[in-house]
């Protein structure tokens, strides 16, 4: 029986992803070859690439002067190659979870980090809008989707310097003025493919203006100018990306899954709300994930998490257990998650209400 995946990451892919890539690791294009074993300097490996580029920059209308990179490292090299490129003095961040933490960390080590606000104090459970970003900073890093504690900013805000977005959890998730951003990155591994690629979005304006020497492989100028093929790729990982961006993209594009991801996030934060065994950890609605949706149980409930868990494991759903950070559950509904999977937490819930 094929699970209900609600892992946070890596996590769920369509089964047109999977089916398509796994036609391409068996036989690429009746090529006899497989996409794990040529060049990625070949004509067929290139029109990948190609099409993997042309693609995100159609579905997020990607306006021109950005270019769209894919690289190795993760999100977390990114906390790095951020401000090697762009920090001189000084950058701000906001700080909304362990994944913004650790941005911070390495950004401490090329320069002055004012932390703007923070939502530490209460285990991330809300979304700070009570600050100030100093205008005189290199620019401002934000985390869109906390994937861990189940907050989200779901707007394009204007900043008057240079905004950097890590969006590892809710890309392609809904539709984005990328104008808005000076860069753009994250880890595949949560709504586009399996982990080994990074994608960057970065306006190509802000780049080349720092007086350190940056190392190759760390410099974004090196794969702007070698179209993500200064070394080689992680092939595989793209290949999949594609056939997620096409997927996306027959379905209507981030417009039809912004309304399919509202439509499941209200099913699910619905039913938490009625439920009496379960409540949503987060305090604002506004600040309520519509990516990974974390629920704990009431306080005469609290001794009965494990009962829950056994329930929904018989009845085939995986990956619910919450970060051990935070504790309670926490159900990833990304983008390839269908509304049906939606359905049979909130039944497992019911079912649970009436046993107890
Ligand atoms: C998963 C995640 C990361 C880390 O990604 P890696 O590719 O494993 O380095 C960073 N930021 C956010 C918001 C994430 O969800």
């Amino acid at each position: 029986m094929k699970k209900h995946n609600f892992s946070a990451g890596p996590c769920i892919l369509s089964p047109y992803t999977i089916q398509n890539t796994a036609e391409g690791i068996l036989d690429l294009n009746q090529s006899g070859l497989s996409v794990m074993e040529i060049s990625h300097r070949s004509k067929d490996f290139m029109a990948i690439m190609d099409e993997t580029q042309q693609l995100f920059k159609e579905l997020l209308d990607i306006p021109s002067g950005y270019s769209v990179l894919f690289l190795g490292g993760g999100a977390s090299l990114q906390f790095c190659m951020v401000p090697y490129n762009l920090l001189k003095t000084k950058a701000a961040y906001l700080d909304t979870g362990a994944w913004a933490n650790k941005a911070v960390k390495e950004a401490k080590l090329f320069g002055e980090v004012d932390v703007v606000a923070s939502s530490k104090d209460s285990t991330y459970s809300y979304i700070p809008k009570d600050y100030k970003v100093p205008a005189d900073a290199d620019y401002f890093h934000i985390t869109t989707n906390n994937t861990i504690y189940g907050t989200e900013i779901k707007e394009d805000s204007d900043c008057a310097i240079n905004l950097v977005a890590d969006m590892s959890s809710d890309i392609f998730s809904r539709p984005l003025n990328v104008s808005k951003y000076a860069m753009i990155y994250g880890g595949a591994q949560k709504n586009l493919a399996p982990a080994g690629v990074t994608f960057v979005i970065v306006k190509d304006e802000i780049l080349g203006k720092m007086d350190r020497a940056i190392p190759t492989m760390l410099d974004y100028r090196t794969h702007i100018d070698k179209g993500s093929m200064f070394n080689t790729p992680p092939c595989v990982s793209i290949y999949a990306a594609m056939h997620t961006l096409r997927w996306y993209k027959q379905l209507g594009g981030v417009e039809a899954m912004y309304k399919m991801n509202l439509e499941k996030a209200a099913v699910l934060y619905n039913e938490i709300d009625r439920n009496p065994v379960f409540m949503s950890g987060i305090e604002n609605e506004e600040d309520r994930s519509i990516m990974n949706v974390t629920f704990v149980m009431t306080e005469e409930h609290k001794d009965k998490e494990a009962d829950f868990l056994a329930l929904a494991t018989e009845r085939g759903m995986s990956g619910l257990k919450g970060h051990r950070s935070v504790g309670g559950f926490r159900a990833s509904i990304y983008n390839a998650m269908p509304i049906s999977s939606v359905d049979a937490l909130v039944d497992a819930m019911k079912a649970f209400e009436k046993s107890i």
